[in-house]
This record gives C-alpha cells, sequence and structure tokens, in this order.
C-alpha cells in the first residue's frame, strides 16, 4: 500500500530504528514509547488489521507468535514482558497495517 507509514517504514523511504528483519516480518522500536522497552512488529506484506486476515495468513501469523519470546528476551526482557494489538478504530488502532506492540520493563501499568 503507497499510502501507508510501516509499508514506508519497511521500505525505509521513512526511517525507523530497526532491531530485527527476517522475509516475512519487520521490527523497529516505537517512536513514541509506553514501556522501558516498546517495539511494533509487522507483516512485511501490508495487512490493514487483524480484522482482514485470512487462512491464507496462518504460516505467517505463526511465524510472528514464535518470534515474540526470542524479541523480548534480545531486549533484556527475561522476566515476562505484554503484547498488545488493537484492531479498528474501537480497538484503538491508529496505523492501518497489522502491527504487535511488544512492551517491557518492571512498571508496566496493570490492566485490572
Ligand atoms: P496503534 O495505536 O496500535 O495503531 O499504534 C501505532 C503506534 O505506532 C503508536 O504507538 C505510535 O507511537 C507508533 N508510531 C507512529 N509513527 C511511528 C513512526 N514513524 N515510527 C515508529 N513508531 C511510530
Ligand atoms: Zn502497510
Amino acid at each position: 500500500m503507497s499510502d501507508c507509514l510501516f509499508c514506508k517504514i519497511i521500505t525505509g523511504e521513512i526511517p525507523c530504528s530497526n532491531v530485527f528483519e527476517d522475509n516475512k516480518i519487520f521490527v523497529f522500536k516505537d517512536i513514541n514509547p509506553r514501556a522501558a522497552v516498546h517495539l511494533l512488529v509487522i507483516p512485511k506484506i501490508h495487512i490493514d488489521s487483524l480484522d482482514e486476515l485470512s487462512s491464507d495468513h496462518q504460516a505467517l501469523i505463526s511465524h510472528i507468535m514464535l518470534q515474540l519470546p526470542d524479541l523480548a528476551r534480545s531486549q533484556g526482557l527475561d522476566n515476562g514482558f505484554r503484547t498488545i494489538i488493537n484492531t479498528g478504530p474501537d480497538g484503538g488502532q491508529e496505523v492501518g497495517h497489522l502491527h504487535i506492540h511488544l512492551l517491557g520493563g518492571k512498571d508496566l501499568p496493570s490492566f485490572n
């Protein structure tokens, strides 16, 4: 998608602090970190949101999920981490390219 912020980050058109990439995913630091560690994990192909997934994406999604613990450890998060996926306007999604927030640090607020 030519007008997508995260697609432009993947191509290098918009700079970012890249942490990891392979043939399927791209990982970079959130520009407005809400925790000591705050990464965004995105597929290299454009998918609008979790709402747009189909069975064609099964291998991609399992690949992403399996990378998350290693990514957390690579950031020094040896004692747990949090993942968040905001979906759609009511879910608080601001960027329309599927992304997983990977957050960690000692003082994450409780959700309840
Ligand atoms: P969401 O609200 O789930 O759509 O999250 C979008 C995230 O993208 C927010 O946490 C923003 O801080 C982050 N963000 C927006 N622009 C950039 C950028 N240029 N580089 C890195 N992160 C960004
Ligand atoms: Zn995109």
